[in-house]
């Protein structure tokens, strides 16, 4: 029943109110039972008659005790007041009504020093009692009943009726404000709910920013994983149509050229091998992009282990350019490696020579004859940087932000025929040198060349050998 937000807030309010009530409730009718007016109106009534005795006192305190009761029983009846007459030495002498109403215990009347005092009789009826000290050293106690108010009387006459109007017009407000505020809170978690149960199937606007700031945060929290999600969406869908585009023109091309060896219209041995050589580069190319798929698929996945030992990065860098020297010379592009020896470093020996076989395989596809591609490592505060430029055809400032992404190449690139790869080897660069702690960054001016540069922590502070999926 009370399952809404609105309905709970409104019982929340009723709850307190109804609360709030019984207490003061409890408060004033204790306060009223006690009824301090009456108690005070009483005690100004007797101190009045004790200041006219005490006053005229010198009239009555050479009088014979039977006189003196006499003159006191007669004040007694003059303010309706009981009086009591005590020696100094605090002993009862005169009671104006000892023979109707049990006794006040005297001791007890002056034992304390304050004035006013409630004392229970032999009955365990409560007196309120005034003393006060006449000039001759004896002490008069004026003494009255303590008044009582019914409890009936009090529950009827003042106070139920306006606790009760009170509560009502508190509930009433109660009720108006759980409705606000309800709708201040509901209302924007109402719309989180239709937008969450629409998507992804009718996309996501981003859901306004109202309500509470708890409220507020989870919308904001909702918007931010809405974009993830369909930007996680969207890159999936990039990358499948990327795939199939990469893999339908190296296959279209097998399958025309195959087709021609096949029905004979490759005649001559020179054309067959031209043929075959495409079919085989192809197929290569293929080969290297499976792989390089199958490489981002365990990055992703985290399961690309990273084999850690100590690596001696100066003498993986020599080992590159030698490796790279033929082919740099076939290319008329002198390679070298320019750096002085540094400490070594904690990482995967093969998957960084990966990182520098990739760079200068770019370097030198994007690099004319007569070009100079340099390899260079320096001890940079606790790290290492290594760096690779070159004097090639630099990238487009407007391209230099997406050259990590995956599938991304440059035009320019795209038109090298032999030049165009997958737009895989960037992206795979860059992950396996975040999994070694690093980073990567590029710097390049069209016409000019371009500088990668790979920072690598001395020791990786991750321990973990296990490539961690970017989130
Ligand atoms: P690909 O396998 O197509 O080369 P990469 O991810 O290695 O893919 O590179 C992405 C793009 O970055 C390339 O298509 C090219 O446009 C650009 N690029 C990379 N390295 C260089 C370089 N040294 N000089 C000029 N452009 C480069």
């Amino acid at each position: 029943m009370f399952s809404t937000l609105r309905s709970r807030l409104w019982l929340t309010y009723a709850l307190m109110i109804a609360t709030a009530l019984v207490v003061i409730t409890i408060i004033f009718f204790i306060y009223l039972l006690r009824n301090p007016p009456a108690l005070r109106q009483l005690t100004v009534q007797m101190n009045l008659a004790l200041n006219v005795l005490s006053q005229k006192n010198e009239n009555w305190s050479d009088l014979s005790l039977a006189r003196t009761e006499r003159y006191l029983t007669e004040q007694d009846e003059i303010f309706g007041v009981r009086f009591l007459l005590l020696s100094p030495a605090r002993v009862l002498l005169i009671d104006t009504r000892a023979g109707e109403t049990p006794a006040l215990a005297a001791n007890k009347l002056i034992r304390l020093t304050r004035l006013t005092q409630i004392v229970e009789d032999a009955n365990g009826k409560r007196w309120l009692t005034v003393v006060r000290k006449l000039s001759d050293g004896r002490f008069l106690v004026a003494a009255a009943p303590r008044p009582v108010v019914s409890v009936l009387s009090v529950l009827t006459d003042e106070f139920l009726p306006p606790i009760f109007q009170g509560g009502l017009v508190s509930l009433a407000l109660a009720l108006i404000l759980a409705f606000g505020v309800a709708r201040w809170v509901a209302d924007p978690l109402q719309r989180l709910v239709g937008a969450a149960g629409q998507f992804p199937a009718q996309g996501a606007k981003p859901l306004p920013l109202d309500g509470p700031q708890e409220v507020r945060e989870l919308v904001n929290a909702f918007n931010q994983m809405t974009d993830r999600v369909q930007f996680s969406q969207k890159s999936q869908k990039d990358f499948v149509a990327n795939v199939s585009h990469e893999l339908k023109t190296p296959l279209t091309s097998v399958q025309g050229f195959a087709q021609a060896l096949l029905d004979g219209t490759a005649e001559t041995p020179e054309v067959q091998r031209a043929a075959a050589q495409i079919i085989y580069d192809e197929a290569g190319r293929m080969h290297r992009m499976v792989l390089d798929l199958l490489d981002l698929a365990r990055l992703d996945a985290g399961t690309l282990e990273l084999k850690r030992g100590m690596v001696d990065v100066s003498a993986l860098l020599a080992n590159t350019v030698e490796k790279f020297l033929p082919q740099a010379g076939r290319a008329g592009v002198q390679i070298a490696f320019s750096g002085s020896t540094v400490p070594l470093i904690s990482g995967d020996g093969d998957r960084l020579a990966q990182v520098f076989t990739n760079l200068v395989e770019n370097s030198l596809k994007f690099t004319a004859a007569g070009g100079r591609v340099l390899l260079n490592a320096a001890l940079v505060g606790d790290g290492l940087d290594v760096k690779v430029s070159d004097t090639g055809i630099g990238i487009a400032e407007k391209a230099l932000p997406y050259i990590f992404e995956r599938f991304y190449q440059a035009d320019t690139a795209r038109q090298g025929g032999e030049k165009h790869g997958a737009g895989l080897g960037l992206s795979i660069v860059s992950e396996i040198v975040r999994a070694h702690g690093g980073k990567i960054s590029v710097q390049s001016s069209p016409g000019q060349g371009s500088v990668f540069t790979v920072s690598l922590p001395l020791v990786s502070p991750d321990a973990s050998t296990l490539v961690r999926k970017k989130r």
